[in-house]
């Protein structure tokens, strides 16, 4: 599978690291309303309808206008995405890529087809060059690690081919409320036949350890996720599931906040970076930046010497082979310290 970023993340937690820059872990606290609702209904222990509650499926058919039987609580995007790779034979991933995706797809003994995409072309790939065995495409707007957003052109390219092909379209939209440039890959409002849209509560609100999101789209494909939920896990605890829905109540005023940070964030990190070292892309999406490491040093002693200096980050090879000579660095600390890490990153790349 290449480089375990599952493991090098339990190193760099043993190893006490100051300024971590390496998972997708987002640092800003949850809003406190939020902690509330939690702290409120922890004692709420028993289990929940396999589906998720009634009034929090219901909330979110109404936010897309969908049915609620078009809506299944999952305990993370990860649970979806894996039943509806579990299904496939063939999956389609954009690379380089988030690795989960080929977690699921080795566990499950499913083959997996990587579809290129170039920092030349703003790391949006030719749908159009799928291999024609794939069946089900996964596609990841804004794009972990590059920060790439499909809109315009290119989204409809990938409809096309999509619907030409009848392909099941996979959304992983975990990063949808990350947004800087206007466009943005919104699938519930391109939805047709055989998608299924899944949106993550471990980012916007900084609840990755929750362990909760939903999946909306085609009812096959719901029923399937579901039917995953119901062997594997039996349901999301009720707590999460009401923290879930205050989250939602608060979305926008949430969603507004962190895009400001981050913002600010990738302004002062380019800004500390030196460009002679690290080939750099302005993010349109998500809070990732990928960078090309100039000097001829591999990602992966990068990351270790980094580990050394006390900044956390994945080498690029975790997101895939070709990308031994990057390093992915997650937007994820305070602007003073990711001055501070750019300015490391920098000197530790060019000894
Ligand atoms: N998709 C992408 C693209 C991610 O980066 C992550 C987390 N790093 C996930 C899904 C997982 O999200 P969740 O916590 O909802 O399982």
């Amino acid at each position: 599978m290449g480089f375990d970023i599952y493991e090098f993340f339990a190193e760099l937690s043993r190893m006490n690291i100051p300024i971590r820059l390496d998972a997708g872990q987002p640092d800003l606290p949850p809003h406190p309303e939020i902690l509330e609702t939690l702290k409120r209904e922890i004692y709420n222990l028993g289990y929940a309808p396999s589906r998720g509650l009634d009034e929090l499926r219901q909330r979110i058919a109404e936010i897309h206008g969908v049915e609620p039987r078009e809506v299944v609580v999952t305990p993370g995007s990860k649970a979806a995405i894996a039943a509806a790779i579990y299904a496939a034979r063939t999956v389609g991933i954009v690379a380089p890529s988030w690795p989960g995706y080929r977690v699921a797809a080795g566990f499950f003994g499913r083959r997996v087809s990587l579809l290129k995409a170039r920092p030349e072309e703003d790391w949006l790939p030719d749908f159009t060059l799928l291999d024609k065995r794939v069946d089900t495409l996964v596609v990841n707007y804004p794009h972990n690690p590059t920060g790439a957003v499909l809109a315009g052109d290119k989204l409809r390219e990938l409809l096309d081919v999509a619907e030409d092909r009848g392909l099941v379209l996979i959304s992983d939209e975990a990063y949808r409320d990350y947004t800087y440039s206007g466009g943005e890959l919104v699938m519930i409002d391109h939805r047709f036949e055989k998608t299924l849209t899944v949106y993550s509560f471990s980012k916007t609100f900084s609840l990755p350890g929750l362990r909760i999101a939903y999946a909306v789209g085609d009812p096959e494909l719901v029923d399937r996720v579901h039917w995953f939920v119901k062997a594997a896990y039996t349901s999301v605890p009720i707590f999460a599931q009401k923290a879930a829905l205050k989250a939602l109540e608060l979305r926008e005023e949430v969603a507004e906040k962190v895009r400001a940070v981050m913002l600010e964030r990738i302004r002062v990190f380019k800004d500390s970076l030196d460009p002679g070292v690290f080939e750099y892309r302005e993010p349109r999406g998500a809070f990732y930046t990928f960078l090309r490491i100039r000097t001829g040093v591999r990602g992966s002693e990068l990351a270790r010497k980094l580990a050394g200096r006390g900044v956390g980050v994945f080498p690029g090879e975790a997101f895939g082979k070709e990308y031994a000579d990057y390093i992915r660095v997650s937007l994820t600390r305070p602007a003073g310290e990711l001055a501070l890490a750019a300015k490391i990153m920098s000197e530790v790349a060019r000894l």
